[in-house]
């Protein structure tokens, strides 16, 4: 086959039907979620693209596999068949099963941080950064400068900043240094990968100094797919060696498998060989999760689990999920309509900020085109600019944000191609309005994290 874009490496043989409101029905149901996305009903949205986190569909394998769970409270059949898959993908001896990606980090981080100690990563995640400070840590982003640079092309615009991690380690004392933490992709930048070179690179800073290297791998798959792309000796290599070699770097992964392990639920921890390191993990993970062979999960999930950690990492479907955002990108491209390029591996950012320049970040862009999108065609998308950021703790003021993005996140194996051309076309259409739109303010907020619940008033 000689197109550009795999079409879907697979054939739907169940369906969910999802309601097509009337624009009128939908101006009135964000008016009574006070403009906050969050607020809606699932069921009056038409295209959900708040998040890629469990909302995958699964396969007939996982499917089946559902069926056949052993629901034993120990030494389940489903436990063992999860532990041989995931001990072949990133050959790691020790492998703990929990309920999600923030729970392995509520067992692991505390073990290996504490009061006066810090942990360096490409970019924490936002549990991972709570983790980290719940552990009396403090956590500090060490990402490349091109991160930051919306529109200059870079293959790898999430890897470390291993210059300035040198200076850090030297500035903090290696011994303070509990751990170095590498996210692929790294989410916060905006699903951007990170290159093997940069992971040995960090990984040889890391044992030098005998910092334990852990990589946070909620995207790893997607992760490969770019290095098998974008990196000079790795485009003969397939999907299953670039990852043991990704992993060979690290000592411990935490891991949400909401993600490229296509599953509802479910997360892991891996221990490269760590003996000692694994008995205080089951020893946490018993009073938090539950049994070793269990996790927080039952039978069932372990198996979807199993079986999904494998499709994730099929090559035909990794090149059919980055090639609907290169396929949305590229629509884009033509409509000259502005985001954060090149398109990561789950999500495109669209810079709200350039293509809302009249709305200033005190009245929300990325909020704006969020609620213009659920308008103009039932579209759920979330906000990532000055509306999450939120006010600054000690003066209380509204922090700007360094970007205005509406985020789209796209579940795995949910929407077709025609879908992303409503998202396409809804967006055309709202840039050929943009001058009317208007901001928005808000007329109520709790302390913190204000944007899931905050309530919103168009400005005019
Ligand atoms: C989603 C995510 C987490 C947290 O995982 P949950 O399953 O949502 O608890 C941690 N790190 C990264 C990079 C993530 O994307």
């Amino acid at each position: 086959m000689k197109s550009k874009y795999y079409a879907e490496p697979f054939k739907i043989k169940m369906v969910e039907p999802i309601k097509i409101l009337t624009a009128e029905e939908r101006l009135e149901k964000i008016k009574e979620a006070n403009y906050n996305l969050f607020s809606l009903d699932s069921e009056d949205v038409y295209i959900d693209l708040l998040s890629d986190s469990g909302t995958g569909a699964m396969s007939t394998g996982q499917w089946a596999g559902m069926m056949a769970g052993d629901e034993a409270y120990s030494g389940s059949k489903n436990f063992k068949n999860l532990e041989r898959a995931a001990q072949n993908i990133f050959g790691y001896k020790y492998i703990q099963p929990v309920h999600q990606g923030r729970a392995a980090e509520k067992v692991v981080l505390p073990i290996l941080l504490g009061p006066g100690k810090y942990a360096i990563s490409n970019m924490h995640f936002d549990t991972t950064r709570a983790h980290v400070e719940i552990a009396g840590a403090r956590a500090i982003d060490c990402v490349v400068p091109e991160a930051l640079d919306t529109e200059t092309y870079s293959p790898f615009k999430g890897n470390m900043d291993t210059k300035r991690l040198k200076k850090l380690i030297a500035e903090y004392g290696a011994k303070n240094i509990g751990l170095i933490i590498m996210t692929i992709t790294n989410n916060s930048a905006g699903g951007q990968p990170v290159s093997m070179e940069n992971l040995r690179e960090t990984s040889k800073i890391a044992a030098e100094y005998n910092i334990p290297l852990l990589i946070d791998a909620a995207r790893f798959a997607e992760n490969a797919y770019f290095i098998k792309q974008r990196e000079k000796g790795y485009e003969d290599k397939s999907i299953r060696e670039i990852v043991l070699e990704m992993f060979s770097y690290g000592k411990i992964f935490t891991m949400s498998s909401k993600k490229d392990a296509i599953v509802n639920i479910g997360g892991l921890i891996g221990i490269k060989d760590d003996e000692g390191l694994y008995e205080e993990v089951k020893a946490r993970t018993i009073p938090f999760e539950g049994f070793i062979s269990y996790g927080g999960l039952a039978g069932r999930d372990l198996e979807a689990l199993a079986i999904g950690l494998e499709e994730g990492i099929d090559y035909n479907y990794l090149k059919y999920r980055i090639g609907q955002m290169e396929y949305l990108a590229a629509r884009l491209d033509k409509a000259n309509i502005p985001y954060q390029s090149p398109v990561g591996g789950h999500a495109v950012f669209i810079d709200a900020k350039k293509l809302l320049p009249h709305i200033p970040y005190y009245e929300f862009p990325g909020q704006a085109l969020a609620v213009e999108l659920y308008k103009e065609a039932g579209i759920r998308t979330c906000d990532i600019g000055s509306f999450m950021m939120g006010n600054d703790p000690d003066t209380g003021e509204q922090i700007e944000s360094q970007f205005e993005f509406t985020r789209l996140a796209i579940p795995r194996r949910v929407y077709t191609q025609s879908h992303l051309d409503v998202i396409a076309d809804a967006l055309m259409s709202i840039k050929e309005r943009a001058d009317s739109i208007s901001g928005y303010k808000i007329n109520w907020e709790p302390e913190i994290l204000r944007h899931f619940t905050a309530k919103l008033v168009p400005k005019k």
